[in-house]
């Protein structure tokens, strides 16, 4: 088998027509990137193909000796997943049964009470020189193997079952050698700064080492940041690193792919402090987001949903005369939100947020993505007033973020540290 060795391109090739008409997004892709990235720092290309045999062999072809050729989708039992046939003909080699696979397929069906549906012992083929693994979510096995001079990962289309497989695959890749050297980097997860903001912050540093490779990226949380070094460049990076951590100061809200409210969760529960939410605005996301991650009940204890003015009195005990003087999205309304939203919910700490999220709604003083955010702590409330000029759903999102962040900050800090006018603070505690 040709080993990979640095200089090793890989190549990935997503199968279905649903990809091209804009009903599924290619998020498969982005799995396989993230899943080798510690060995290479990004895929040379990526060819989305129709579920046709000559689209296939067509994005095949254009793959060269030494390769790592990850292709996904198609593997399963339907007339147009054609995978397996296209790839055994680009290759010159035939599709041969594997009996241990079809009595797995057999023995998975019996054991459901399902009958054999017609097709579906296809998966049981493959073509010569592949290895079948194991899939622990699902029915198709990932493929792996040496064809043409290019080592060859198939794997299914369905995302979870491709996220079951690719530790599988890489490990198979890691234990042939098959994958350049882990390659450093260094990452870091900021928010409530944009994009361009992180650029210039970050500026200085990069100019002081342009040899590394630099990246940034939006997330759903803000920015991301990666420097990436040669292997052996370790010192190099961990210099650059001490800079960056100064530029990005309290920006950052993890140094590893950690999502914001699990950061927020774990400084919640190492300090046994409980957490509740208010939402007009975003109406059960903020809420959402922070229980996404297992474990979220030790610390999170709920929300209010007071989308209406009425429900902004009745649940959160905003008094009429506050919404009637200030208006639904002011700082005294989101105020009154976090402090009654806390102690109606008994919770160390509860976050507030009204914005008009648009596209109607907006006035000339309250123009669209107007949106007022409050931090209740247990001896301080702290406001801000944030204008997201998005649409209606990143505007959503973005409060989301805002919000989770400005809770970090505090946590970061103190509870009588204001986490919207805090650089002060940042600059005299570094
Ligand atoms: P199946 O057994 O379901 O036929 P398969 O390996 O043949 O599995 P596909 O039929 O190509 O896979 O796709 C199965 C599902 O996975 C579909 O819902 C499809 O939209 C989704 N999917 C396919 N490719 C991708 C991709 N690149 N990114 C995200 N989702 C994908």
């Amino acid at each position: 088998m040709t080993p990979a060795g640095s200089g090793c391109r890989l190549r990935i090739v997503a199968i279905g027509d649903e990809l091209l008409e804009g009903r599924t997004a290619d998020t498969n892709s982005n799995r396989i990137q993230r899943a080798l990235g510690q060995h290479l720092t990004r895929a040379h290309d990526v060819q989305v193909v129709p579920d046709e045999r000559e689209s296939i062999a067509a994005a095949l072809e254009r793959t060269v000796p030494g390769d790592l050729v990850f292709v996904c989708g198609g593997l399963g039992s339907t007339p147009d997943d054609l995978t397996r046939e296209a790839v055994a003909a680009w290759a010159g080699v035939e599709l041969r049964e594997r009996a241990p696979l079809r009595e797995r397929l057999q023995r998975r069906l019996r054991e459901r009470g399902l009958p054999v549906p017609a097709g579906v012992m296809k998966q049981a083929q493959l073509p010569a020189g592949m290895e079948p693994l194991e899939n622990p979510v699902g029915s198709a096995p990932g493929l792996v193997g040496s064809l043409r001079e290019r080592t060859v990962a198939l794997l299914p289309g369905v995302p979870g079952e491709l996220q079951g497989l690719l530790p599988l695959v890489v490990a198979w890749l890691e234990e042939r050698t098959l994958l350049p050297m882990v390659r450093p980097a260094r990452l870091w997860r900021t928010a409530q700064v944009p994009e361009s903001a992180v650029v210039e912050m970050c500026r200085p540093v990069r100019e002081s080492w342009p040899g590394l490779r630099w990246s940034y990226w939006l997330t759903r949380w803000g920015v991301d940041v990666r420097i990436a070094g040669e292997p052996g460049s370790d010192a190099e990076l961990d210099a650059a690193a001490d800079a960056i951590d100064v530029a990005l100061s309290h920006r950052t809200y993890a140094r590893e792919m950690l999502p914001l409210p699990l950061v927020v969760q774990n400084e919640l529960l190492k300090r046994g402090r409980t957490l509740s939410v208010a939402e007009s605005c975003t109406a059960g996301l903020l809420g959402g987001a922070l229980t996404d991650a297992a474990g979220s009940s030790g610390c999170f204890r709920g929300g209010l949903i007071v989308y209406a003015n009425e429900a902004k009195q009745s649940l959160a005990g905003v008094s009429e005369s506050l919404l009637v003087e200030h208006g639904a999205v002011s700082e005294p309304v989101v105020r009154s939100m976090a402090e009654g939203c806390r102690t109606r919910l008994a919770t160390d700490y509860a976050l507030a947020v009204s914005g008009i999220s648009g596209p109607g709604g907006g006035t000339e003083d309250k123009p669209v993505g107007t949106t007022w955010l409050a931090v209740a702590t247990p001896t301080a409330t702290f406001a801000a007033r944030y204008r997201f000029l998005a649409d209606r759903t990143r505007n959503r999102a973005l409060t989301v973020a805002v919000a989770i962040d400005s809770l970090r900050r505090v946590l970061d800090a103190a509870d009588d540290v204001d986490p919207f006018r805090d650089d002060d603070f940042w600059a005299r505690r570094r």
